[in-house]
């Protein structure tokens, strides 16, 4: 869970990257490879908008000043001094906060890794290996435990990755001079309250360079909120117990509205000549019209009457020629934890290949060649000038790029379907 925004890959700061992007992107090593977009949970706008401020201050200055707030909101000083000794800048943290990866991976190739057949093997393994435990955090929260084993396998491997960075040290730096400081020093206050109600020791307190913690790779300030001691032996305990982090991953999809007994969506068949500017996550009708509208399972069948009036919302993850799903309620409060369609698409897919299923039937369009930063920045450019209102030039397809290229997509009379291609961007560059 994570923890907003920061996942171990680090492009989840993509969002924030964008604003030095201006200055800094052209000289910025390519660096292959990034998950598909992974801002995380509870992250909102501003809060992934980048501090203005330049640190000038050293790193002692820092901490003495760090120290001083702690100590006045009540932390006991032997414990900050234990937390913090011997604490150095890390470079490394700040190399990953700095990144800006050019490539990112196209949305089969990360499914590839993620619904790989060790990781559906090892996940069919815990499942049978804490069943007893899963089964009561089912009954408790009613979250599905395919899908927490899902989540478990994806965060950290089922415990086997959850990053081996001190947390407080990687924070530290991160508030000290990381990019998003404000927000690094919340969760540093986070993470020391964590210490202080000796849900853990300093010492045992690991992360990913970002600060998302344990098995279920939880930012503290997610963690305060949201983590359970499920096994009952006083601590909420996400590193080392993991009925104690699979509960808390329940409680924080509980939270986020899951609904219980609901699928989190299917894949689905598209009538020929559909209108692919449907295919948008703000726009959400029931099942039932959609079903009107000629979709139906990817086999071809008619949904189930029960999910009639379960309001959905079409993806089309790699555009109008790759596969479509239907994606319910929960495929949403799967985003909460994560947010990303990859992610969530990965999760729900997983959680079917637990159970034999989750295979997709549509083929994804492997020929296309993902956007590079670089280029999406130029088509926001374009798009931009030929005053189709992309929002910000970030290099990041948000909803706004998106419609833009839908409505460009239409002059042209392109199907509409909001997905930037190579020929999208070639064509620009003509008009
Ligand atoms: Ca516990």
């Amino acid at each position: 869970m994570r923890h907003p925004f920061h996942r171990r890959t680090g492009i989840h700061l993509l969002a924030s990257a964008s604003l030095f992007c201006l200055t800094a992107c052209a000289d910025t090593p390519a660096i292959a490879e990034a998950e598909p977009a992974k801002p995380t949970t509870l992250q909102t706008a501003a809060q992934v908008m980048v501090d203005p401020v330049v640190t000038v201050r050293s790193f002692d200055d820092w901490r003495a000043d760090f120290r001083a707030e702690a100590l006045a909101q009540g932390i006991d000083p032997q414990l900050f001094d234990r937390a913090f000794a011997g604490v150095t800048p890390d470079p490394d943290v700040i190399k990953a906060d700095r990144s800006q990866p050019e490539f990112s991976r196209p949305v089969w190739t990360y499914l590839e890794g993620a619904l790989s057949n060790q990781r559906v093997s090892s996940g069919q393994r815990k499942l049978d290996e804490q069943r007893t435990q899963l089964d009561r955090i089912e009954q408790r929260y009613g979250v599905d435990k395919h899908i927490l084993a899902a989540i478990w396998g994806l965060e950290s491997n089922f415990g086997q990755n959850m990053g081996n960075r001190q947390v407080i040290r990687s924070l530290a730096t991160l508030a000290h001079e990381g990019r998003r400081p404000t927000f690094a020093h919340d969760q540093l206050l986070g993470a020391m309250d964590i210490l202080q109600h000796r849900d853990i020791e300093p010492e045992r307190m690991l992360g990913s360079w970002a600060g998302a913690m344990g098995q279920t790779q939880f930012i503290p300030t997610t963690y305060n909120q949201y983590a359970v001691d499920f096994d009952q032996d006083g601590r909420r305990d996400i590193w080392y117990s993991a009925p104690d982090a699979l509960a808390s991953a329940a409680h924080y999809l509980q939270q986020s509205g899951w609904q219980t007994g609901q699928p989190w969506g299917q894949e689905v068949k598209l009538p020929k000549d559909f209108d692919y500017a449907l295919a948008d996550s703000s726009i959400r009708k029931p099942m039932l019209q959609w079903a009107e509208l000629g979709i139906t399972d990817a086999k071809g069948s008619s949904f189930p009457a029960s999910l009639s009036e379960q309001s959905a919302a079409l993806l089309l993850p790699a555009g109008h020629r790759g596969p479509a799903f239907l994606v319910l309620n929960n495929f949403r409060s799967i985003m909460r934890y994560n947010n990303s369609t990859s992610y969530a698409l990965a999760i729900g897919l997983l959680s079917e290949r637990f159970q034999r299923g989750g295979q997709v039937l549509g083929s994804w369009p492997t020929e296309d060649r993902p956007l590079s930063r670089s280029e999406r920045t130029e088509l926001q450019t374009l798009l931009s000038e030929q005053g189709f209102e992309p929002g910000g030039i970030d290099g990041i397809i948000g909803a706004n790029t998106r419609s833009a290229i839908r409505r460009i997509q239409q002059q042209l009379n392109w199907p509409a379907d909001g997905y930037p291609t190579p020929e999208l961007l070639e064509q620009l560059r003509r008009l």
